[in-house]
């Protein structure tokens, strides 16, 4: 089963995720567990945890087809002693918040050394960070997703994400989400048919697609190999469509959050309907 959606609003509420993502004729979404941009927020209301559930209950949402995201401060490979604190417990809160959600996953970047370490220093801070929090909370698995390697992200290669997974204590909570423009601004040629094979294959060969916990489906404003991580709507970027018609025919993406991040969320329910009609 293909699960399609987008990362909706939460505005009013994340309660307001599964209604949302239903009126676009989704069967997943993405969401923020809170506010992306600040560090702290109150924690959930009971009635919110309960509206939320039942809405997923209404719409038919498990937790394999909800990708949350984290916040965009977090930083749990940071070369700051201070900030690699403060991102910690932002990355532990959000954790929690997917464990009281009843989610089973959490999407997040990697993390970037800001010139101030080794990207191999930067990936070791960040599997320590993800023993840490996995050890505070149950349920949840930590999904890395592959970056576009702008500025100094790290997680831009496969190596770089099984870099991390070798150091994770728990196996079975530790995963990946590959977006399809970060991986082709980082060199991985999905355009074409050959390029995808090999890239699936090298991804099965280093990581393995057991690891793989959902997809981000977008494509590229920049170019192939660009480093620059700035998403287009379907086909109306530097991929093409090709590539997400395969993905749609490939049984190797079933069962997992596929997930819009494109700009014009007035056509999210036409794309949907589009990457529904190649299945
Ligand atoms: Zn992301
Ligand atoms: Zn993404």
């Amino acid at each position: 089963m293909k699960y399609i959606g987008a990362h909706v609003s939460t505005e009013g509420g994340v309660e307001n995720a599964p209604v949302n993502a239903n009126k676009i004729g989704a069967n997943a979404f993405a969401l923020f567990l809170k506010n992306q941009r600040q560090w702290v927020a109150k924690p959930y209301a009971p009635a919110t945890i309960e509206s939320f559930k039942k809405n997923c209950e209404i719409y038919g949402f498990a937790p394999a087809q909800i990708l949350p995201h984290d916040g965009y401060l977090i930083n749990i490979g940071s070369p700051d002693p201070e900030m690699l604190e403060k991102s910690r417990a932002a990355f532990l809160d959000e954790m929690q918040r997917a464990e009281v959600l009843g989610l089973d996953r959490i999407n997040f970047h990697p993390g970037s050394h800001l010139q101030k370490v080794s990207e191999e220093e930067c990936l070791k801070t960040i599997a320590e960070s993800i023993n840490i929090t996995l050890e505070k909370t149950k349920g949840v698995t930590a999904v890395l997703e592959i970056t576009a390697g702008q500025g100094s992200n790290v997680g831009y290669s496969f190596e770089h994400l099984k870099y991390i997974i070798d150091r994770v204590e728990d196996p079975s909570r530790i995963g990946v989400c590959i977006d399809t423009a970060h991986s082709y601004s980082a060199g991985y040629d999905l355009k074409t048919e050959q390029g995808f094979t090999e890239t699936f294959a090298k991804f099965e060969s280093v990581i393995g697609f057991n690891y793989l916990k959902g997809m981000h489906i977008n494509d590229s404003k920049k170019e192939f190999g660009s480093r620059v991580d700035r998403h287009e709507s379907l086909d109306k970027g530097t991929i093409g469509i090709d590539l997400f018609q395969r993905i749609m025919n490939d049984p190797r993406f079933d069962d997992m959050p596929l997930i819009l991040e494109t700009p014009d969320e007035e056509i999210w329910a036409h794309e949907i309907a589009q990457l529904r009609a190649f299945c």
